[in-house]
């Protein structure tokens, strides 16, 4: 992808028929569909995103006690694991919102474990923050200049919106609505596109299926696919193991603030990494 070009999501649906021919798992129904579709971008080469040996604590409490592990270049990477395993921590940590108390995180290179969350975006790393957190009384066209808060090309931020309104019409039908109206899905949408507007090269997704509807959550996980497909890496903290593991090229588990497990899809059994990832291993 060329350095600024905004990535193109959303596609005509193919028939089922194309996809077969493509080699893709499934029909049109069920989540198989989204399984690394398409040709996609080159084979991962190298890791765009390094945690290594994380620790970040509220107060006393360690939520993530010695965390890493590499997101590479052009893959999808899961991360799954129960709730309160540290998931979201290690977003937050990785965005610059929480500071590390120890460990090392490099992006693109250059270390950014502590360092300010808008450096972290300009760099080219932006967070799709759980349940959403769009801005509710902005209309939804300010949500997405926000979303560009760190740019000064005027010119170039209008033209990302108009294609970002092509993209999901559905934001364009509701640009002058408060974002706070929109429903789950929408404010979905609206929360990626507004990621998008930093031009990101990492998108940190934290539990983006959170709370919606089956249908909604297959329209989500399609863009997250298509969104890897126009050359953006994806780090995706999913509960739902699921649609994670249709769309992952590898994934993490990680309980108790810990990595116990990496493989790729298939490496473990999808029960087990289902199990695992709702329950944790030690409750059988
Ligand atoms: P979930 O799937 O429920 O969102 P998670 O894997 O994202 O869970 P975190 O939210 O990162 O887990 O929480 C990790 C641990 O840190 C948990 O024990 C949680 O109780 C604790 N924790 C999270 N936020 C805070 C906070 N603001 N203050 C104190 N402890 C916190």
């Amino acid at each position: 992808m060329p350095p600024y070009a905004l990535p193109i999501w959303e596609e005509p649906r193919e028939k089922s028929s194309d996809a077969r021919a493509r080699g893709v798992r499934g029909g049109r129904e069920g989540p198989e569909r989204f399984y690394r579709t398409g040709p996609g971008p080159p084979a991962p080469m190298s890791a765009l995103l390094e945690v290594k040996d994380v620790v970040t604590a509220y107060g006393k409490i360690e939520a993530l006690k010695g965390v890493s592990l590499q997101v590479e270049q052009g893959s999808i990477t899961c991360l799954l694991g129960p709730n309160g395993a540290g998931k979201t921590t290690l977003m937050m940590t990785t965005a610059g919102i929480l500071r590390p108390r120890s460990g090392s995180i490099r992006f693109a290179g250059k270390e950014i474990a502590g360092a300010a969350p808008h450096r972290i975006v300009e760099l080219g790393a932006a967070l799709v923050p759980e349940n959403r957190l769009v801005f509710p009384s902005m209309t939804v066209l300010e949500n997405l200049q926000a979303g560009a808060y760190q740019r000064n090309d005027r010119g170039g931020i209008d033209e990302d919106i108009e294609r970002l309104f092509e993209r999901f019409p559905r934001l364009k039908e509701r640009a002058a609505q408060h974002g706070g109206t929109l429903s789950g899905g929408e404010q979905q949408m609206l929360s990626v596109a507004r990621a998008l507007m930093s031009r990101p090269k990492l998108m940190l997704m934290d539990e983006p299926s959170l709370g919606l509807a089956p249908l909604v959550v297959e329209e989500i996980f399609r863009i997250i696919a298509q969104l890897h497909k126009d050359g953006t890496t994806i780090f995706l903290v999913e509960q739902n193991a699921h649609m994670a593991l249709t769309v992952a090229h590898h994934f993490y588990l990680i309980e108790q603030g810990k990595v116990t497990f990496s493989g790729d899809p298939g490496s473990l059994a999808e029960d087990e990494v289902i199990r695992r990832a709702y329950l944790g291993s030690a409750k059988a």
